[in-house]
């Protein structure tokens, strides 16, 4: 795929899915990696309005690394940034945090970290008035995430897959979209290569030990042999989807009873883990 098509492939993701129309203020996650890096990049190119927001998880050297990247982009592009720290929010660094709630509880690394990062961008992003919520994730992050739903036994935690995220409306929730969810994560990073983008290309040192790094294996693996495992993993999981949907409307989506932010729970997830950093 040269950079053209992979352009036109993920307008066509917008299009099919109607992600995006001209009027929305979408704000694109960034995380400094290839993936978000590249849909802020293409969002504004497309002539949408585009502003950025950066959860700064205080890794150290790591963070700051890509900190100065998402600057240095962020001003290149002309798209405005607001910036966020783990440590103003919840008084810690994302690994002190790590630590304490995993002496507390059997959540893992990638758990904790995820749930608190979706707690506060949802909220940020309400408050900044965005009307759309642009993340990186793509194909292999989809197929590997439907994957793991099935070793767990438990395909409906599957029911907010695809590009356009979520059944559930509700004022609390900023919409999120995924123009990348059909291309794979190599395809990502020949594009971001190819333009020279300022982003680190190592995965996150806390991933190492990850349930999801060993399915990515897994997959990586039956994909050389030149099938399409991972499109048809996502294409299959996609026609049971409805269905799935449609059982999964029934249930009430309630507010925290103390963030006030939507929850499946009295109390929801991310609160449980503040509470035991606290
Ligand atoms: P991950 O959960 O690490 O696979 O990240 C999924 C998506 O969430 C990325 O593609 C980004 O759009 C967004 N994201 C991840 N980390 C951050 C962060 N620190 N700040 C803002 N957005 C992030
Ligand atoms: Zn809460």
């Amino acid at each position: 795929m040269n950079t053209k098509q992979f352009e036109s492939r993920v307008k066509q993701t917008i299009k099919k899915y109607n992600l995006l129309k001209k009027s929305d203020k979408v704000l694109v996650a960034v995380s400094g990696g290839k993936d978000s890096m590249t849909v802020m990049y293409l969002l504004k190119k497309f002539g949408y309005n585009v502003s950025a927001l950066h959860i700064n998880l205080e890794m150290g050297k790591w963070s700051e690394r890509h900190l100065d990247n998402i600057k240095k982009f962020c001003k290149e592009l002309k798209v405005p940034l607001t910036i966020y720290s783990v440590r103003k929010e919840f008084g810690r660094s994302m690994c002190s945090i790590k630590s304490i709630v995993k002496s507390h509880s059997n959540l893992h690394d990638c758990t904790i970290c995820g749930i608190l990062r979706r707690w506060l961008i949802n909220k940020k992003a309400r408050q900044l008035g965005a009307s759309k919520l642009a993340t990186g994730h793509n194909l292999d992050d989809a197929s590997q995430t439907i994957l793991m739903n099935y070793f767990k036994g438990n395909l409906m935690i599957g029911i907010n897959e695809g590009p356009y995220v979520g059944i559930i409306e509700d004022k609390k929730f900023v919409q999120r979209i995924k123009p990348l969810y059909f291309i794979p994560e190599k395809e990502v990073e020949m594009f971001s290569r190819s333009k020279n983008f300022p982003v680190i290309y190592e995965r996150c040192p806390c991933v190492i030990n990850a349930y999801r790094h060993e399915v990515r294996g897994i997959l990586d693996n039956i994909e050389k042999t030149g099938r399409k495992i991972k499109e048809n993993i996502v294409k299959s999981f996609f026609k049971v989807l409805p269905k799935l949907r449609k059982e999964a409307s029934t249930k009430n989506l309630v507010y925290c009873k103390n963030c006030h932010e939507p929850s499946r729970n009295e109390i929801c997830k991310a609160c449980q883990i503040i509470a035991k950093i606290h």
